[in-house]
């Protein structure tokens, strides 16, 4: 059993990573980081929620065993530091992770402590599944026909690349080497930026997008980059992505160009102009199923279509290393600390991530038991103040008695 300084390990088992599948002991051991903000607020009705359906599901057979670890403001309480290096240990050692969101320090050294959490644990896919649920308010005509999941490579792109300010002596130096070797005139007093795309690591998130659509019978999955203009990076992307579907996926998978728009009953990979794609999102959403994308367009095509279907109060979303197991899973908004302890907020997200969470562990029904139970507290009217301000006639209510009336409806789902 691993020992750390700060962490508490409590008593259970450790989820096992066996040829790329999980195993998991009917007591898991599971890290939890509560988060900044209205993290707190959030997790402890989101907790509560996780016990009540393995309680439903499992009447005691099966049972989380919660490991606090440290990070953000607590961390630096706690630890000394924003992102300890026993938190990474501890979710290296035991794979799986829930997190609150997390402030990131002005002027700690970091960019962003979920970008450091994604980056220095490898965590290549960033997985946001996008669809509506029954009465949840909407700035679109027809929310309900978003249903797709956005598979957003986390670990390259501009958000692992280099910036360099305007005027400072690195600028100048980078750009008078593009001038001395490529002949390159950059605009004086130019910031320069830099971006790797790489071959392998599209391959990786390529692969993750097609083994998903596999697994969940998906009709289509779709590139979506910015090739057009950025040809070695963007254009790369794509064709990087359909050189693995003719490598690896041919007996279930075709490109567009190789079928003619005629798949069979193969999924179909084809692949779209981020530009386009923001439009054909609002005016045909039922076009897309699964996406693979670059980090930076993932970022703003997450939160878009997030907001037709309700917002980042309901995202959730997961941070996965297909490869090695190792996954956090995560509230996809911010701190919001305006909303700090005012027992508030909407947990839906951070819900929705277990949610996630269940079906990756292979707990199913503890996910469909959530999932079914907050569909009908939507379905009610009964819910907090960001959509009770978008509904006629709801009940508003608090993030903890949201959670309990989500208990509450959990009675009436099927036992596993
Ligand atoms: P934010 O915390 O997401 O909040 C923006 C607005 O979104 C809130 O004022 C609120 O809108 C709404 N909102 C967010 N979460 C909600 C919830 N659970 N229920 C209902 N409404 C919710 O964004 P921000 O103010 O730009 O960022 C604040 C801090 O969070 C920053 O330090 C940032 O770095 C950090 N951040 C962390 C993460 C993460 O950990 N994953 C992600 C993004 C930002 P109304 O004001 O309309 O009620």
């Amino acid at each position: 059993m691993a020992t750390y300084k700060n962490i508490v390990v409590p008593e259970g088992e450790k989820i096992v990573v066996n040829g790329g599948k999980l195993e998991t002991p009917d007591r898991p051991i599971i890290g939890f980081i509560e988060g900044d903000g209205i993290g707190p607020d959030i997790w402890k009705a989101s907790k509560f929620l996780f016990e009540e359906a393995v309680q439903h599901c499992y009447g005691g057979k099966r049972k989380i065993a919660w490991m606090e670890i440290y990070a953000g403001e607590k961390g630096n309480e706690i630890t000394g530091s924003y992102l300890p290096e026993e938190t990474l240990d501890a979710i290296r050692d035991y794979e799986l992770a829930i997190k609150g969101p997390l402030t990131t320090p002005i002027g700690g050294g970091f960019r962003s402590l979920n970008v450091s959490l994604r980056q220095l644990l490898d965590l290549f896919a960033c997985v946001r599944p996008i669809r509506h649920f029954d009465s949840v308010p909407s700035p679109v005509c027809n929310p309900h026909h978003v249903n797709m999941t956005i598979f957003r490579e986390n670990t390259e792109d501009v958000y692992s690349g280099l910036e360099l300010e305007a005027n400072s002596p690195e600028a100048k130096k980078l750009a008078a080497f593009c001038k001395a070797e490529f002949g390159w005139n950059i605009r004086e007093g130019s910031g320069l930026g830099l971006k790797p795309v790489s071959r392998e690591g599209t391959r990786r998130i390529v692969r993750a997008a097609l083994n998903h659509a596999v697994k969940h019978g998906s009709k289509s999955v779709t590139l979506v980059h910015k090739g057009n203009i950025m040809k070695f990076t963007e254009g790369a992307f794509m064709q990087w992505g359909y050189e693995l579907v003719r490598e690896e996926f041919s007996e279930v998978a075709v490109s567009w160009e190789d079928c003619k728009g005629d798949p069979g009953d193969k999924i179909l990979v084809k692949d779209t102009i981020a530009d386009i794609f923001l439009q054909q999102i609002l005016t045909r959403p039922t076009d897309f199923d699964v996406v693979a994308t670059m980090n930076l367009n993932g970022d703003y095509f997450s939160d878009a279509l997030a907001a037709q279907v309700g917002g980042i109060g309901i995202a959730p979303g997961a941070n996965i290393n297909f490869e090695t197991g190792v996954a956090i899973f995560e509230a996809t908004h911010g701190t919001a600390p305006k909303y700090t302890n005012q027992d508030k907020v909407n947990p839906s997200s951070l819900v929705l991530s277990g949610a996630m969470m269940f079906e990756h562990m292979g707990w199913q029904e503890v996910s469909d038991t959530l999932v079914e139970a907050m569909t009908q507290t939507f379905h009610n009217k009964t819910v907090t103040y960001d959509f009770a301000r978008l509904m006629d006639d709801a009940t508003l209510l608090k993030c903890s008695e949201f959670a309990q009336a989500v208990a509450d409806n959990m009675k009436a789902c099927q036992p596993a």
